[in-house]
């Protein structure tokens, strides 16, 4: 008998073209991960108007990002790929979970702390509270057993393993209508932006993956590196080096000889950076070529996403009528 693959929801909010940390910390994830789980992919166009309620990019940006996870090696036939506002049962089966948690259980969460403490508390919206309500909405519309997710949003899992519960002890069915999710962690470490800290496009320290090489080399030699060696000779310490850390993801093969020769001060930074995105635009090269491949063909990106949205849609609606009928409100 063959076994029913487990279901995997994961999603990005769409800021337009990916990064070298959306990659690393996300996209390689999902592609290893097809075929043994059942995958869906959400582009959470609700979501990102938490942070930007400006929509004039947002079907542009979406596309962007949807062509970035086909060149990255998403399958489309595997895995469906659509955009949260064109479910419409995501908002529906939002507003049934929002009456089965508390304010005070929301405002625990640490990432609303965060954003409290970036925003101020004035310029918290409802949506902020009820991202992890929407985000238990996306992932329970298609049963999710497993998200795949940093560590900074396990609780954001908890909740919805909570809202789960709750919602089969107060709807009892046979079987329960939802799983109740485990996140699993990303394998990878977030790679670190070329300034040092956390990689965003609002900073500018970032790598696209549709960067061509001559731009990759251009931003490398702004990178960051150890501050103690100023020049070629200079002893370096490559385990507090940004560059060595992308050298580590993107030529494990140099690894090594990169090490001792920064040690020894034998390697100048300048070489090293070159060296180092040389290696990184030939582990994206495959991605641009595909890209390109997609950019000549707009009607085919158009059509993945729309059968996407069809695929999602249907299981959906199946779920949503689970729902109804477990309420009596159907
Ligand atoms: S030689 Fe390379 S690893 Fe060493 S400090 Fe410079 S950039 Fe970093």
């Amino acid at each position: 008998m063959t076994q029913q693959k487990k279901t995997i929801l994961s999603g990005m909010r769409p800021t337009g073209k990916l990064h070298l940390g959306h990659l690393v910390g996300a996209l390689e994830n999902w592609v290893a991960l097809q075929g043994e789980f059942q995958n869906y992919h959400l582009i959470a166009d609700y979501h990102a108007l938490t942070t930007n309620p400006e929509t004039a990019d947002i079907y542009a940006n979406s596309i962007d990002m949807l062509i970035d996870w086909l060149s990255a090696g998403l399958d489309p036939e595997q895995s469906p790929m659509f955009r949260q506002s064109q479910i419409k049962e995501h908002a529906e089966l939002h507003l049934i979970f929002s009456m089965l948690i508390t304010t005070a259980r929301l405002e625990r969460n640490p990432t609303l702390k965060e954003q409290v403490r970036d925003l101020e508390m004035e310029n918290i919206a409802y949506g902020h509270l009820g991202y992890p309500v929407l985000q238990a909405a996306d992932i329970l519309l298609y049963k999710g057993n497993v998200v795949p997710v940093g560590e900074d949003q396990l609780p954001h899992i908890e909740i919805t393993r909570e809202i789960a519960r709750r919602f089969n002890a107060l709807y009892p069915s046979e079987p329960p209508v939802f799983p109740e999710p485990e996140g699993k962690i990303t394998k990878f470490a977030r790679l670190t932006g070329l300034d040092g800290k956390r990689m965003s496009k609002s900073v500018g320290n970032t790598i696209l993956l549709s960067d061509p090489p001559e731009v990759i080399t251009k931003k490398l030699r702004t990178a960051v590196t150890d501050p103690q060696k100023l020049r070629k000779g200079d002893p370096g310490r490559p385990d507090v080096c940004l560059v060595f850390s992308y050298h580590n993801k993107f030529n494990p093969a140099e690894t090594a000889e990169i090490r001792t020769n920064c040690e020894s001060g034998a390697l100048g930074c300048v070489d090293c950076k070159l060296r180092c995105a040389a290696r990184i635009g030939d582990a994206l090269a495959p991605m641009r070529e595909r890209r390109t491949h997609f950019e000549a063909h707009m009607d085919d990106v158009r059509d993945i996403l729309h059968s996407g949205e069809l695929r999602a849609k249907e299981i959906a609606q199946a779920t949503m009528h689970e729902v109804r009928t477990a309420m009596r409100i159907g």
